[in-house]
């Protein structure tokens, strides 16, 4: 994988993308044990140490593996956004509400972070980090005739979102690879809005991640970070409680990601990297319908029979499913926004 790619020159852009699967990623992983926070005091330890039980190498097979296996079952229900949808607070949510709910988290996400539709201001480099198969990317390609790049851990994803673009006549603006969030292929610098939809909750090294986030914007550039943390932690607290990490880490078990941070970790990383109009959101009601609406549609005859086909990650996945509900009902669980913009030079 070239290390400096220029979006210029990349030969997405010029028609000849990869259709088939890409191969898995070159790049190598560090890898990282489990070493559990014992202090709040210094913020980097403790994000940092919120690593995975598995190592960084193992933990990332295993979401490309999880990605590779369940992508196509999630696009046949429910479509190419793979993130919640955004519901107002006690509305009425009516079976087919779903896509355009998800459609709304987009918007509502570009709204809160304050991106301009005026031609002039609105993004025209965009990357899409932890891209699925690229709901996000052709959607934001399309809306600000802007150029995207996505990727992903997931080598069908790769494939499956770039096929997508050619069919929809988007192959000279989007593209996507296997690439890792934690060492992005991109030069310092390059993208208007940095996208991360429900990525965050995998990365293993909070700092890095949000590192290379900002590294890769371009100066005057937004970044919108949409992920799972946990609660905030209480002035006295050290840590969550026992039962609320045991809930988590069953999550974490079944859905491949590492131990979780909570909203104020983002916002201080943020701010310990000088980042500026740094905001924060808890969207957790407006997220509230979504879980229940998949465990609806995972029990209709053809989600149940695809879900038996489609392999053991993703039966393991859709088991945890009432867990996610469990933990946005007890408060342990937040849905979360967080934009902010890099400084221009
Ligand atoms: N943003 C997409 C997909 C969300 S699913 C959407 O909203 O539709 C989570 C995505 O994060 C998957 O595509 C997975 O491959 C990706 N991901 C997780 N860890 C990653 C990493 N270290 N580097 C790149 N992508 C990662």
């Amino acid at each position: 994988m070239a290390a400096a790619l220029q979006l210029q020159t990349h030969p997405c852009f010029h028609g000849t993308c990869q259709l088939s699967p890409p191969p898995r990623p070159s790049v190598s992983f560090p890898s990282s044990s489990r070493s559990f926070p014992s202090s709040r005091r210094s913020l980097s330890a403790h994000v940092k140490a919120a690593a995975s039980s598995l190592s960084t190498t193992t933990l990332q097979e295993g979401i490309a593996e999880f990605y590779d296996e369940s992508s196509g079952i999630w696009e046949d229900i429910w479509g190419d956004h793979m993130h919640h949808g955004y519901y107002e607070p006690g509305s009425d949510v009516s079976g087919s509400d779903h896509r355009a709910a998800q459609i709304r988290m987009v918007e509502e996400s570009l709204r809160f972070a304050g991106i301009s539709e005026d031609p002039a201001n609105r993004p025209k480099r965009i990357v899409d980090v932890g891209c699925g198969i690229g709901g996000s990317s052709r959607y934001l390609a399309r809306k600000y005739g802007a150029k995207c790049q996505g990727i992903t851990l997931s080598p069908v994803q790769a494939g499956r979102a770039n096929a997508l673009a050619n069919a929809q006549g988007l192959a000279d603006q989007v593209c996507f690879e296997v690439a890792d969030a934690l060492n992005q292929p991109f030069p310092d610098d390059q993208f208007d809005l940095v996208w991360s939809m429900e990525s965050g909750e995998h990365m293993p090294d909070k700092p890095k991640f949000v590192k290379e986030l900002v590294r890769v914007a371009a100066p005057g550039g937004t970044i919108i970070v949409v992920t799972w943390c946990h609660r905030d932690l209480g002035p006295s607290e050290e840590s969550l409680q026992p039962w609320e990490q045991k809930l988590l880490n069953r999550i974490c078990d079944a859905y491949y990601l590492p131990e979780w941070c909570s909203t104020s970790d983002y916002v201080k990383l943020f701010q310990s990297l000088s980042l500026q109009d740094i905001k924060a959101g808890d969207w957790t009601e407006n997220v509230a319908p979504f879980w229940p609406a998949v465990i609806r549609s995972a029990l209709t005859w053809k989600g149940f029979t695809s879900l038996l086909r489609s392999g053991l990650k993703t039966i393991k996945g859709a088991l945890v499913m009432p867990l996610m509900i469990e933990g946005f009902q007890k408060g342990v669980i937040k849905f979360a926004i967080i934009a902010c913009r890099k400084p221009a030079e």
